[in-house]
């Protein structure tokens, strides 16, 4: 499979599209979250008002985050070469939705995906789970295997690998994943390079 056929291409968005600026050491203290334990994973856990109410910071923590988000370098010229390609664009994040969309928006980006494709964490399974793959996979009408996730996490990868679609890591300069990964690029611009000119 070569990168430069696949016309189904999934994105996470944070530290992917846009400058990672999340600092979840800061939020697991402000939420009293042990800093080994997954945010969403530990949230899910707690009493129903207790897991609200922390909810609720994070979506406003977050929604300040979106306001204020910077694209990853090469993010929005790659995103609009695949979109002006005629190709199926989604974006698989943790992060909330609406959110995403603010994200999007904020990055000049948002009208290169439908709304449909864009799967927050109350839309699919959180990632490592393949849950959110398989559906914007059902919803294409596409194999996993056809389609690609990109991300500069090991749950992205970890996701893809799970689907049973192509991965790349980018934004991530050493790769301590490689099991997980099909392609490893510096950066969005060095993926427009890999993936070359239309046609
Ligand atoms: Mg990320």
């Amino acid at each position: 499979m070569s990168l430069a056929r696949i016309r189904h291409w999934v994105f996470d968005m944070d530290g992917t599209l846009t400058l990672a600026v999340h600092d979840f050491a800061a939020i697991k203290r402000a939420l009293d979250i042990p800093q080994e334990d997954d945010i969403l994973g530990h949230l899910a856990a707690l009493p129903a008002d207790v897991s609200a109410a922390k909810h609720r910071w994070l979506l406003e923590h977050e929604r300040g985050l979106a306001l204020a988000s910077k694209p990853a370098k090469g993010a929005v010229e790659l995103v609009r070469e695949l979109a002006g390609r005629g190709y199926c664009l989604g974006i698989l994040t943790r992060n909330a939705r609406e959110l995403a969309h603010v994200t999007l928006e904020a990055i000049g980006i948002a009208d290169c995906f439908a709304i449909a494709d864009v799967l927050g964490r109350d839309e699919a399974a959180p990632k490592p789970d393949p849950g959110g793959l398989l559906k914007l996979a059902r919803a294409w009408g596409v194999q996993p295997a056809d389609m690609v996730m990109v991300g500069d996490h090991q749950f992205d990868l970890a996701c893809g690998r799970e689907a049973g679609a192509q991965t790349v890591l980018v934004n991530t300069p050493q790769n301590p994943w490689p099991q997980l990964t099909d392609w490893h690029a510096a950066d969005c611009t060095a993926i427009q390079a890999m993936i070359g000119p239309d046609g």
